[in-house]
């Protein structure tokens, strides 16, 4: 499964907002973005004027960045988007919440969306009570997500789920066990519980030339 594996911090500055690639280093002051806001590379001379191509270029960029899926999935993702009922800019946005390792980051388990996709790929997610090692997986309404054995009393997700909980990330759509180690899929995520500044009509309008 093909995924980005180049520096983090430089999507942030080049995307001009924080991303929250890193885990719990992008909540503290160590955050390079705090500090450095200037797009990667060497400085121009005269800020380059944004096309409206350019901007929705960037923002496709961004969504695709922030849950670290690559364009041929991305596009996929448009495609099936499409063909559900509704506004399709709000479906794309479902789909992509819906992913399994996307599930994971929201219910603080994991600190960043790539720390999920690890703890999915090796095999320590279960949807209800079987491994699943698709970070793509999508989940439905129901579904039980808990963690393996093997990394229950991790000292990395009790200190995770602590931070998660502490800073309110987690998503309203997922009901948690008192633990927070586990959970239920209550119902399918909303518009307005995407908590990043996204403007998805930019990107179906890209889609749709
Ligand atoms: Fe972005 Fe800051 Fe996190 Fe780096 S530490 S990925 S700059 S939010």
């Amino acid at each position: 499964m093909a995924r980005y594996n180049g520096p983090v911090c430089k999507l942030c500055r080049r995307e001009g907002l924080k991303l929250f690639l890193k885990g719990q280093r992008c909540l503290i002051d160590k955050c390079v973005f705090n500090n450095r806001k200037n797009p990667p590379g060497p400085m121009p001379k005269r800020k380059p004027k944004m096309t409206g191509y350019g901007a929705q270029l960037r923002e496709k960029q961004k969504v695709k960045r922030i849950y670290g899926v690559l364009e041929k999935p991305f596009r996929n993702y448009f495609k099936k988007a499409l063909r559900m009922k509704g506004i399709t800019g709000e479906n794309l946005l479902q789909l992509l919440e819906r992913r399994l390792d996307n599930t994971i980051y929201r219910m603080g388990i994991a600190s960043s969306r790539a720390q999920a996709r690890t703890l999915v790929s090796h095999g320590h997610i279960k949807v209800n009570g079987r491994k699943v090692n698709i970070s793509s997986f999508q989940v439905s309404v129901n579904d039980e997500i808990s963690l393996s054995e093997k990394v229950l009393n991790l000292e990395l997700i009790n200190s995770n789920i602590e931070l998660a909980q502490g800073v309110g990330l987690i998503a309203p759509w997922i009901e948690l066990a008192t633990d927070g180690k586990s959970g239920k899929i209550k119902e399918l995520p909303k518009r307005e519980n995407v908590d990043i500044p996204i403007k998805e009509q930019v990107i179906v309008e890209l889609y749709s030339k």
